[in-house]
C-alpha cells in the first residue's frame, strides 16, 4: 500500500526509444529533490529476464549493480549519478522478476484455487511493486520509467497498472510523455504528427499525458507548441522543449529553465518547499562541457564494442561517466579512444605499439577468453613504458597474471576462467562459486554488491582514499589465488587493498618508484563515481595522466 497522499509520476516514451527517458526521469528526480521533495526513481524494464545480469552488455548495455548486488539496468546508474545516493532493490522491476512472483505464489496456493491470469494478478502484483517502493528512503514522491515505448506488447501490463492507480488517486498520479520530433532533411521543417499519434496510443490505454517532454534537434517553436497542446490536449506550458544537448547533465539546468519542476509541483498540487539551488550541479555541468579545458588522452582496451556497423561504448557506460567526473574536477577534458582488444592479438605488435601515444590506459571488467592476450599485451606495454594503467576487476586479474608471466616468469599463469586445469592459476574460481558453476546457475550467483576493503598504509590507495576502510561494489567470480600472494610481494607487487579479514585481494598495485600509476581493482569503482563526488581513484588515475604528457 502506498502512504496517504504519495504522488506518483510516470515517464512514458512515445515515438521511439533512446531519446531519453532516463534522463527525464533522473532530472525530474533531481529537481523535485532541490525542491524539498524526496524521490524515488524506479525503473521498469518489461524483458523477461529476471535481472540484467544474464545479459551480454552488447545485447543491453552496462550491467549496473546496486549497493545491495543486484543487477540491473544501466539507467539506474544515471539514477544514482543524478540524486547522489545509492537506490534499493524496490527501485528497479522486469516482467521477469512480476511474473517470477505470480507464478511462485500461483504453485504455493496463494491464489485460493483461482485462474491466474495478467490482469488482474500480473497487474496487481506490478501495482503492488510500485507502491511499495513509495514507503523507502522517506520518499514522497515516485518517479517511475516504463522502459519501451507506448505499443509495444511488453510494456502495455504497466501503462495498464499506472492507469489503474490513476483511477484510484486522480490527484496523485501524473504522467509524462517523453516524445520525439523528427526534422527530415528533405522537409527542414519539425514534424508533431507521430508525437500526436503516439498520444492517440496512449489514450487508447486509457491515459492522457499530462506533460509532453518534445525532444528535438532544435528548441520546439511556439507554433509547434500550440499545434501539440490543441492536438494532444495537453496545457500550452505543460509542453517542455528538450533539444539535444552536449552532455546529459545540461538537462536538468534546460528544464529548470522551462520551469518543469514547478510545473509538476503545480500539477501535483505540492508547494514548493525551497527554491532549488542548482549551482554545484551547474558548475560541474560547465567544467564537464568545457570545449577549451585542457585534453587528456585515454585508451580503454576493451572487448564489447561492436554491434554491426557500430561501436557501442554503452557496455562501459559507468566507466566513461567516472572519467568525466573526475576530469571535471580536475579542471580537463578526456578524450576515449577504444581499442578493440581482439585487435591488439596475434602478430599486431604495430598496434600495441600506438598505446604510446596515450597518456592512461584502462582495461574494463570482463568475461570470459575472447581478447584477453590483447589485454595481457597492452598491460605489459603499459607497465613496460610506465604509462598510468587502471584495471577494473578482470582489469585487475589480468594485471596479476601479466606480472606473474612476465616477473615471476610463470610463463603458464592464467586464471581458471579460461584454463581450467592451469599449471599455476594466480586467478582462481571462488569456492562457494564451484557449486553454482557446476550447477548452470549464473543469474545474481556472482559476488555481487558492497563489501568493506582494508587499505594499507604508505599505497597509492590509501593516499588517493585519503581512508583505512572503504566500501566498494563487485560482480566476479574469481579471484587472485591465495598461494600465489607471497610470491607475487616477493616480485614487487603490492596488495593495498584487502578484505578485513585479510584473506581476498581487493587492490594490487606497483610503488611509486616503480611505475607512475599501475593499479588495479578487484571491485568497480565507476559504480560509486558522482558527478559531484567523483571517484578518488579515477581522479588519481587521471592526475598520473595529465603529469605524463607534461613529461614528455
Ligand atoms: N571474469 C572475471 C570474474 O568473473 C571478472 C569479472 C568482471 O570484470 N566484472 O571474476
Amino acid at each position: 500500500m502506498s502512504k496517504e497522499g504519495h504522488k506518483y509520476i510516470f515517464v512514458l516514451g512515445g515515438v521511439m526509444s533512446g531519446v531519453g527517458k532516463g534522463v527525464v526521469t533522473s532530472s525530474v528526480g533531481l529537481l523535485l529533490e532541490q525542491k524539498g521533495y524526496p524521490v524515488n526513481l524506479v525503473k521498469v524494464d518489461p524483458y523477461l529476464n529476471v535481472d540484467a545480469g544474464t545479459m551480454n552488455p552488447t545485447e543491453h548495455g552496462e550491467v549496473f549493480v546496486l549497493r545491495s548486488g543486484m543487477e540491473t539496468d544501466q539507467d539506474m546508474g544515471n539514477y544514482e549519478r543524478f540524486l547522489g545516493r545509492d537506490l534499493t532493490n524496490e527501485d528497479y522491476m522486469t516482467s521477469g522478476m512480476v511474473y517470477q512472483s505470480v507464478i511462485a505464489r500461483e504453485r504455493t496456493l496463494g491464489y485460493g484455487g483461482k485462474c491466474v491470469e495478467a490482469i488482474p494478478h500480473v497487474r496487481d502484483e506490478i501495482l503492488r511493486r510500485i507502491e511499495d517502493a513509495s514507503s523507502y528512503n522517506g520518499s514522497r514522491v515516485s518517479v517511475v520509467e516504463i522502459g519501451g515505448t507506448i505499443g509495444d506488447f511488453q510494456n502495455a501490463l504497466f501503462i495498464e497498472a499506472a492507469r489503474v492507480l490513476k483511477m484510484k488517486h486522480p490527484e496523485d498520479v501524473l504522467f509524462v510523455m517523453v516524445s520525439y520530433l523528427p526534422t527530415p532533411g528533405t522537409l527542414g521543417e519539425m514534424k508533431t504528427k507521430p508525437t500526436q499519434t503516439a498520444v492517440r496510443d496512449l489514450n487508447s490505454f486509457g491515459v492522457q499525458p499530462d506533460f509532453i517532454v518534445a525532444r528535438s534537434k532544435e528548441p520546439v517553436d511556439e507554433k509547434r507548441k500550440e499545434k501539440l497542446a490543441i492536438s494532444c490536449n495537453v496545457p500550452r506550458d505543460h509542453i517542455i522543449s528538450a533539444p539535444d544537448i552536449k552532455s546529459i547533465y545540461e538537462a536538468p539546468l534546460n528544464f529548470e529553465k522551462d520551469k518543469l519542476g514547478d510545473r509538476l509541483l503545480d500539477a501535483l498540487k505540492l508547494p514548493e518547499k525551497r527554491r532549488a539551488s542548482l549551482a554545484k550541479w551547474k558548475k560541474f555541468a560547465l567544467a564537464a562541457t568545457n570545449a577549451k579545458a585542457p585534453e587528456i588522452n585515454i585508451a580503454i582496451v576493451g572487448k564489447y564494442f561492436d554491434t554491426g556497423d557500430f561501436v557501442l561504448a554503452d557496455a562501459y557506460l559507468s566507466v566513461i561517466e567516472a572519467i568525466k567526473f573526475s576530469a571535471a574536477k580536475l579542471n580537463k577534458r578526456v578524450n576515449i579512444t577504444w581499442f578493440n582488444s581482439k585487435n591488439l592479438e596475434g602478430s599486431n605488435a604495430k598496434t600495441v605499439a600506438e598505446l604510446v601515444k596515450y597518456q592512461g590506459i584502462i582495461v574494463p571488467g570482463g568475461f570470459g577468453e575472447s581478447g584477453i592476450e590483447g589485454k595481457l599485451k597492452a598491460i605489459k606495454f603499459a607497465r613496460e613504458h610506465k604509462i598510468p594503467y587502471f584495471g577494473l576487476c578482470y582489469g585487475m586479474q589480468l594485471m596479476v597474471i601479466e606480472y606473474a608471466r612476465n616477473v615471476l616468469k610463470l610463463k603458464n599463469a592464467h586464471t581458471t576462467e579460461i584454463q581450467k586445469n592451469s599449471e599455476d592459476p594466480v586467478v582462481d574460481v571462488m569456492l562457494e562459486q564451484k557449486k553454482h558453476l557446476a550447477d548452470n546457475k549464473y543469474g545474481g550467483t556472482m559476488r555481487l554488491g558492497a563489501y568493506p576493503c582494508y587499505l594499507k598504509k604508505g599505497t597509492l590507495a590509501r593516499a588517493a582514499y585519503k581512508r583505512e576502510l572503504v566500501e566498494e561494489r563487485h560482480r566476479h567470480r574469481y579471484e587472485i589465488n591465495s598461494k600465489y600472494i607471497k610470491q607475487l610481494e616477493d616480485a614487487g607487487l603490492v596488495f593495498s587493498g584487502t578484505s578485513p579479514d585479510g584473506i581476498l585481494m581487493e587492490i594490487a598495485e606497483l610503488s611509486r618508484e616503480e611505475h607512475p600509476f599501475m593499479l588495479g581493482t578487484q571491485f568497480h569503482p565507476e559504480f560509486q563515481a558522482r558527478p559531484l563526488s567523483p571517484h578518488p581513484l579515477f581522479t588519481e588515475f587521471l592526475r598520473a595522466a595529465v603529469s605524463r604528457k607534461r613529461k614528455k
